[in-house]
């Protein structure tokens, strides 16, 4: 038996005469960019977040940094953030000349934990002023910070309302990094880029919504940000060859656009059988010989968690890897090198040891496969060659 990590061509066979159909339809228009399926889905995008309204751009990456500008962060600016996340989360922050605070993360989430943003501000921040004036520095570098960015990573929501109460009473803005949480709800229903200022997704094909190339979207329920994004994403300019911003281009394409208003009328079916596979691989890890290895994702109370990944935490991590690979399973390492780490972030002054819940994750997280097609006779193979791994007679020394 053979399991990839992800196969996106099982799902394409169902939908492929339809797909064609309509990239057919945009050949035929010849209406490229920002068109009539860019507005659409805008409009049922916004419909789907419960959001006011929804700003179509080219990827994942260019949401969060429409984002970022539409609020005005720049030089001098700071935003507090994830290590444990993708790269763009604060690249994204890093890019316009701003500086990412990184916050440890929440053991059982591996999200932003909210108390832990909370001593950080108290421990590195200085508040300055009252009510609408106030203002929060960061002592060491005295950027000011003006925002928070909570990623909702492998599809599980941050703990928003902890969050959100920080970000009123300090007066910042919250940019949430959706993009592999679409769909994700929260105990009182509120779904994954509608809770902050601004929500930010990314239909990069491996999301849980993939067009056929990069797009990405911004939700937001201000009227007035909403304006902002859109000017921002075409340079600034409006009306024609008036630009009063410096903004950039960030169109949606319509063929990606068109792609993605077939697959979204699928998107909770598909949800549907990741979350029946993550509950699969919960009863069969959590009850096979060796369990006490194995760390199974915590499931929310209430709410919805979207299992963009399947993510477990496990002794012998790569040995368990190579292991599933000899097996013909793929699996992925989300992420071996937490952002404070990184080369490119030195400049930032941060040491090993000083995000230990992130270090901790890089080193023992592991991603199964958990795309929709999946059997269950794979889950159950691929969870049958864990068991043995750990059960096998130990290395010898
Ligand atoms: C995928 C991803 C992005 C970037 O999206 P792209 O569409 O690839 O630019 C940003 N943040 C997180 C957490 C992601 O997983």
């Amino acid at each position: 038996m053979k399991v990839p990590l992800l196969d996106l061509t099982q799902q394409y066979e169902k939908i492929a005469a339809e797909v064609q159909a309509v990239i057919g339809r945009v050949c035929a228009s010849q209406q490229f960019i920002l068109g009539r399926e860019v507005l659409k889905l805008e409009q049922r995008m916004a419909s789907y977040t419960r959001c006011a309204h929804g700003i179509g751009v080219s990827s994942g990456t260019d949401a969060l940094l429409l984002g970022l500008m539409a609020l005005g962060i720049g030089p001098g600016d700071a935003v507090i953030t994830s290590p444990f996340t993708f790269f763009a989360t604060a690249g994204t922050i890093a890019r316009l000349g701003a500086r990412p605070i990184f916050c440890d993360i929440d053991r059982a989430t591996f999200n932003l934990a909210p108390a832990k943003v909370e001593a950080l501000i108290a421990q590195d921040c200085e508040v300055r002023g009252e009510g609408g004036g106030r203002q929060v520095i960061h002592r060491k570098s005295g950027c000011r910070v003006k925002a928070i960015m909570p990623v909702h990573l492998y599809g599980q929501l941050c703990e928003m309302d902890a969050l959100m109460e920080i970000a009123s009473r300090l007066g910042l803005h919250v940019i949430e990094d959706a993009a592999q949480a679409i769909g994700a709800e929260d105990r009182q229903g509120r779904m994954a880029g509608s809770i902050g200022h601004i929500g930010c997704f990314s239909y990069f094909p491996t999301k849980n919504l993939g067009a056929f190339g990069d797009a990405g979207l911004c939700t937001t329920n201000d009227a007035a940000l909403a304006e902002r994004m859109r000017v921002l994403r075409v340079h600034g300019m409006e009306p024609k060859y008036h630009h009063s911003l410096i903004g950039g281009n960030f169109r949606l394409d319509e063929i990606q656009a068109a792609v993605l208003n077939v697959k979204l009328p699928f998107l909770d079916a598909w949800m549907a059988e990741r979350d029946a596979h993550a509950r699969q691989y919960t009863q069969r890890l959590q009850s096979m010989k060796g369990a006490d290895k194995v760390v199974t994702p915590a499931q929310p109370q209430g709410g919805r968690h979207v299992w963009n990944q399947y993510v477990i935490r496990v002794q012998r991590r790569d040995e368990l890897r190579q292991s599933l690979a000899a097996a013909a399973i793929g699996t992925e390492i989300y992420y071996p090198i937490p952002l404070h780490l990184q080369e490119c972030f030195a400049y930032l002054d941060y040491r090993g040891g000083e995000m230990p819940e992130s270090e901790r994750a890089s080193g023992e997280v592991l991603a199964l496969p958990v795309f929709p097609e999946l059997t269950a006779a794979q889950i159950d193979y691929v969870a049958g060659t864990i068991e043995r791994f750990y059960t096998a007679a130990p290395p010898q020394p």
